[in-house]
């Protein structure tokens, strides 16, 4: 038998392991076309119903109303950065952001490549462990911005904000795609690199209310207009077909498992357990995230010194517990528990936990 880790990296993440091995048994032949899915057409008629089917199935598993578009683009979140605020602009009207952290900062600096940038919210005065409460955005913003979960803090959104009529919301949510129901019409355009919660890395998915699309300036680049990809369906070039089949795959795998809300079920459940580790282990484990505003899917902690951490990251490596170190801007340790990670990886993880505590206190 192939032997399997569990891996808690932060991205690219774990993978459902049926979504390997289909993509393993189909990977020489792709239905029948004695060709493997990487070297097919982009306009086959097999690739195709493999791109339709995807977006199909995220419309149905998220309930994404009729008037929103699908895409599946490239360049990652990061080419979100600046597409969003350079598709959404508008000429007089600041654009507003929440200042969450490393990824709302990266988000930032490209928007101000486009014009007027309004921090309307921070929590830089607690090194980025919360999300600002009552967050407020202006009547005549051209959009606001929020970064649903910031991956290497550990903090997500709990509820979302709400904007004036007509301002739309901007949602990075790379890390917390899919990780819990939520209403899409509170949100006019939501992106997010494929590789924490969806699929591998090489395709960006992008979620967009149609009427945006017309408040490009004409002089934007054909490939960096949300408007190009809705009228071509993601195929105005080569699309990252192999990503995208992999996500198709994810998705069937997710609708099959009962869908967001049973996948919700599981992540609050896969949260709880570490964090009550952390709670409960008089200080051993410190989390860093406030409590109100820690995520599902990035568990951020800290033990007494950087040697211990090390020791505890290379002890539960040898038991096959991968991926735990925090992100090297922070430090400290970091578990990433994304849709993908089972009860019982979590299980092993909390087990693994409690014991190096007894072993080292
Ligand atoms: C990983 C990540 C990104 C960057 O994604 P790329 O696809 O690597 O560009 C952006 N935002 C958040 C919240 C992330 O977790």
């Amino acid at each position: 038998m192939t032997k399997r880790v569990y891996n808690f990296y932060a991205g690219p993440a774990t993978l459902p392991l049926p979504v390997l091995k289909k993509a393993q048994e189909e990977l020489l032949d792709f239905q029948g076309t004695g060709m493997s899915i990487l070297e097919i057409s982009h306009r086959s008629k097999e690739y195709d119903a493999v791109h339709k089917k995807a977006s199909e199935l995220l419309k149905e598993l998220m309930g994404i109303p009729s008037d929103y578009k699908v895409l599946w683009l490239q360049g990652g979140a990061s080419t979100q950065f600046f597409m969003a605020p350079q598709n959404l602009q508008q000429a007089g009207k600041p654009m507003e952001y929440v200042y969450t952290g490393a990824w709302a900062k990266k988000a930032i600096k490209e928007a101000k490549l486009f014009g007027e940038v309004k921090i309307i919210a921070s929590s830089e005065d607690q090194k980025f462990t919360y999300i600002p409460k009552n967050v407020s955005f202006s009547a005549n913003a051209a959009f606001g911005h929020i970064t649903g979960n910031e991956t290497i803090g550990g903090i997500e959104w709990q509820e979302w904000p709400k904007l004036p009529s007509d301002v739309p919301l901007v949602c990075d949510m790379s890390s917390n795609f899919m990780d819990k129901v939520i209403d899409v019409k509170k949100f006019s355009l939501i992106y997010a690199g494929a590789q924490k919660n969806l699929g591998p890395a090489g395709v960006t998915v992008v979620i967009i209310r149609e009427d945006l699309i017309n408040r490009v300036p004409e002089n934007t680049p054909t490939m960096l207009k949300y408007k190009t990809h809705v009228e071509k369906d993601s195929l105005y070039n080569t699309c990252p077909c192999f990503s995208i089949y992999l996500c198709e795959l994810v998705l069937e795998h997710l609708k099959a498992l009962g869908g967001i809300p049973a996948m919700e079920k599981q992540n609050r459940k896969k949260a709880k357990m570490v964090y009550d580790i952390i709670d409960k282990s008089n200080g051993f484990y410190k989390g860093v995230a406030k409590p109100e505003s820690r995520s599902l899917m990035n568990i951020t902690f800290n033990l007494a010194t950087p040697e211990l951490e090390a020791k505890c990251v290379d002890e539960a490596k040898k038991k096959g517990l991968i991926g735990l170190k925090g992100h090297r801007d922070v430090g400290g340790m970091r578990a990433s528990v994304y849709n993908a990670m089972s009860l019982e990886g979590t299980e092993t993880l909390c087990k693994f936990l409690t014991e190096f505590q007894e072993q080292n206190q």
